[in-house]
């Protein structure tokens, strides 16, 4: 019977909509892009919110290196990897990544979700630790739930708070300390130098989620190892194929082989769960083929995130200090948040509001995500929308 259930979730849904939470989906009608079609809005817009920080989600070459794979290997795999789900192309692909980010061996996945997902139960016990910063993305957390070690949490990137888990987590076997690479709602960077350095300190292993610094973070993009100089030294690296990458799906595991391996015989999202289609890979394959020629992606990445913030700073804005494409521009109320998207799109500029709760209270923002597609054009228009509105709302 649906009855008492139904009243229950309509209840629940009003309780949504009436706190102001209840997510619209906006719907796009175009490739997504620097500048895309969104239904009932007239003319192009230009996106400022999607994780496209290198423009490849329509980049010819990779559509048509999915286009190939599709005709030559089939549109989908109809198994698991271990069954009859392994394609010559999934072993380029994690050799590849390796490659990328300097690592012994790599273990792909359908997404980053199930990467973090499946990272921590296979490798720990109860007798162990996992050390966890207090804004890791949903992944991990939900990834330390399913394992039974004993859970430590310290605040965002404060490395003290960090030792002071650290010491209490010396009653346990093993450690594993997990961060993001780039917090999602900031851009910050975690510390990794010092976060490595801890781990020597008191015998723990590092597990960092590339999510949104691979193709970002460091002077070729290959993530926060570059940037602190370790690569090869971490011995986890998570990551997806879904932002910078590529832009579709995909997610992977690379580090040290032992681990990878171990993760191959007993992750249960890669054991229990369908293997990328051949498409999906030889596109990641292109994609890496291209970042591993050139560097003129990231460097323009740089060059657009460098311009937009010292603009946006210029103009008057409060940014939060970054270091990767994300740029929060603090508005600190949630209503004012939104109504500052909501004028924003009518100027042909496509952002998103973000509040409580997922930023903390009274820390609302709009979020904005550089890509190597803006043009200079681009960018500015959106820097002059930004101050036309700021101005409006006697945010400026
Ligand atoms: C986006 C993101 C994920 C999820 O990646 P998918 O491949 O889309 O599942 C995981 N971790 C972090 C830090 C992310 O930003």
């Amino acid at each position: 019977m649906y009855t008492n259930f139904q009243t229950y979730l309509q209840t629940t849904l009003n309780e949504i909509k009436q706190a102001g939470l209840y997510k619209n989906e906006r719907v796009i009608v175009s490739p997504q892009s620097a500048s895309i079609g969104v239904a009932g809005h007239t003319g192009e817009v230009i996106n400022f919110c999607a994780n496209n920080y290198l423009g490849l989600a329509d980049n010819k070459e990779v559509i048509q290196a999915a286009t190939e794979a599709m005709q030559q290997r089939g549109y989908g795999m109809a198994s698991v990897r271990f069954i009859c789900g392994t394609q010559d192309l999934h072993k380029q692909l994690e050799k590849a990544i390796s490659e990328f980010f300097g690592t012994e061996d790599t273990i792909l996945y359908a997404a980053c979700f199930d990467a973090n997902g499946g990272l921590f139960e296979p490798l720990l016990t109860e007798e162990d630790a996992i050390i966890s910063d207090a804004l890791n993305h949903a992944s991990i957390i939900d990834g330390v739930r399913l394992c039974k070690a004993v859970r430590y949490r310290y605040n965002n990137g404060d490395v003290a708070d960090l030792e002071e888990q650290l010491k209490k987590a010396q009653a346990q076997r093993f450690r594993i300390i997990a961060t993001d690479g780039v917090f999602s709602m900031d851009g910050n960077v975690c510390p990794l130098d010092k976060i490595y350095e801890l781990a020597k300190k008191y015998d723990a292993v590092v597990m960092v989620d590339e999510s949104h610094s691979a193709g970002v973070v460091g002077k070729t993009g290959r993530g926060v190892t570059e940037q602190f100089n370790l690569r090869g030294q971490i011995e986890i690296i998570t990551g997806t194929l879904g932002k910078a990458l590529g832009g579709s799906v995909g997610g992977f595991t690379t580090g040290k082989k032992e681990i990878i391996d171990l993760l191959r015989q007993r992750s249960r999202p890669y054991l229990f769960s369908n293997s990328l289609p051949p498409m999906i890979v030889a596109a990641g394959i292109k994609v890496l083929e291209l970042l591993s020629k050139s560097n003129e992606l990231q460097d323009k990445l740089h060059t657009n995130t460098d311009y937009f913030i010292s603009k946006m700073q210029q103009a008057g804005f409060d940014i939060k200090p970054t270091q990767s494409a994300i740029c929060a521009v603090m508005l600190y109320d949630a209503v004012l948040s939104q109504k500052f998207a909501a004028a924003l799109q009518t100027k042909g500029i496509y952002v998103t509001g973000f509040y409580y709760p997922v930023v903390p209270q009274g820390q609302a923002r709009i979020r904005v995500q550089v890509s190597a597609a803006h043009t200079r054009e681009q960018l500015d228009k959106g820097i002059e929308a930004f101050t036309q509105v700021g101005k409006e709302l006697g945010v400026l």
